[in-house]
């Protein structure tokens, strides 16, 4: 709580990418942080073995068929077990200093939300809940004035350098994108990549689904829709610039001309870092940048031919309406079957712009109506997938 110098943290998302590299740092700093809940989705083993370790006050289970097995791990316990989507919501509205978002999708947005209106301080990694409810999500902050501290290491970056008091000398935002594994193959070679070459990130270890974005760039244009909802700038304020080294992590353009650049080694511990410690640093065990090691730094303009998902996002976000919340939600469905082999990899932003052609476009006016936006989008997508691998 604040005026104590232990901060207690909640983790939505404990067993994968961000949530172990969040862990990483909290067993290294047990004078700091306490943690307070940890969630997951299926893995029981994984969750109860971390909820032992870090002495959590609760370990929530999203999916319900596994309660008996996490109460059971727990048993000679004292950590409280719960599951389902209530357990979410709960761990989420526990009392905690900080809760880290890193459930992956649209899966995390009630619980974030919900941490939201407690006024909690957001260290927030799920992108996908800013594309589909980014108005209500920022709106909700202002009025609980819960602090949204980006993780995602370009809005890390951009959140270190960006003047807030001096919004209107800023020009722009400079994404950087590494482009992914296939940035500079050619069209014809992109149609018969598998799963296990789309998931083999050349900079960053991270999850299936957010490998599978940077490898169409869709993670870009979903950070581009970040970018709009977590700084005061307008969508063409926003430009995206590959950069396949990932050193530098973004840039802000000020009126007179300067740049400032966040810069590091791509270990996702160094934004995390600076979320979960801020306005302090944390001492994070990252390798050191090495410019003379690496001699170049290159960029190039991003190619909205060879990555239609780019552009898709990117217009989703000029569009408005619900055109971010069915671009995500065919997304994750096209993600989905393409790490099943049942689709191909460049289907992915083919069922992305069927999708967006046969849903209407209406804005959302409450969460009520973002989730059946993404539930009736969803299903759409599902059936174009049925389509297209029968
Ligand atoms: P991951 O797949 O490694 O982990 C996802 C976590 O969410 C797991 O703990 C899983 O159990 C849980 N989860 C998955 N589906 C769920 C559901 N339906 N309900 C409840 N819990 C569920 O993913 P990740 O790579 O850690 O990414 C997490 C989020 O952070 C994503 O939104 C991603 O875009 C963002 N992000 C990740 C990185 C990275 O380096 N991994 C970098 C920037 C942003
Ligand atoms: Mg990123």
């Amino acid at each position: 709580m604040s005026g104590s110098s232990i901060k207690t943290i909640t983790i939505l998302g404990a067993t994968g990418s961000v949530g172990l590299s969040t862990l990483d740092l909290v067993r290294r700093n047990p004078e700091r942080f306490k943690i307070a809940a940890l969630t997951a989705n299926t893995n029981v083993d994984a969750l109860a073995k971390l909820a032992i370790e870090f002495g959590a006050d609760y370990a929530v289970i999203a999916d319900e068929s596994k309660f008996s097995d996490l109460k059971l791990a727990l048993s000679e316990t004292t950590i409280k077990a719960k599951a389902g989507e209530n357990g979410l919501l709960e761990a989420a509205q526990m009392n905690a200093d900080i809760v880290m978002a890193a459930i992956v999708g649209a899966a995390g947005l009630r619980p974030t939300l919900a941490a939201i209106k407690q006024g909690t301080t957001i260290a927030l990694a799920n992108k996908e809940c800013l594309v589909c409810a980014g108005d209500l999500m920022i709106q909700e902050a202002k009025r609980s004035g819960a602090a949204i501290l980006p993780v995602d290491s370009e809005h890390n970056a951009i959140f270190q350098v960006f003047d807030f008091n001096a919004e209107r000398s800023v020009e722009k935002i400079i994404l950087t994108a590494s482009g992914g594994p296939f940035w500079d193959k050619r069209t014809d070679c992109l149609k018969d990549v598998t799963p296990e070459q789309a998931i083999k990130h050349p900079n960053w270890e991270m999850g299936r689904k957010i490998s599978v974005d940077s490898a169409t760039m869709m993670n870009k244009g979903l950070e581009v829709i970040e970018a709009f909802h977590l700084f005061p700038v307008n969508a063409d304020q926003i430009e995206v610039l590959v950069h396949p080294q990932s050193v530098i992590h973004s840039m802000v353009q000020y009126i007179d001309g300067s740049v400032l650049a966040q810069l590091g080694s791509p270990d996702m511990r160094t934004p995390i870092a600076y979320a979960i410690s801020w306005p302090n640093r944390l001492e994070a065990p990252v390798e050191r940048l090495s410019l003379a090691g690496i001699g170049q730094l290159t960029f190039v303009e991003p190619d909205f031919e060879r990555f239609p998902c780019l552009r898709q996002a990117m217009a989703a976000l000029k569009n408005g309406g619900s055109a971010p919340i069915v671009l995500n939600a065919a997304n994750e469905v096209a993600v989905e079957a393409f790490l099943s082999e049942k689709i191909g990899f460049m289907d992915i932003p083919s069922v992305v712009d069927i999708a967006l052609t046969k849903l209407d476009m209406k804005a959302p006016h409450s969460l009520s109506m973002v989730f059946e936006m993404d539930t009736e989008a969803r299903a759409v997508a599902k059936a174009i997938v049925e389509n297209m691998s029968t």
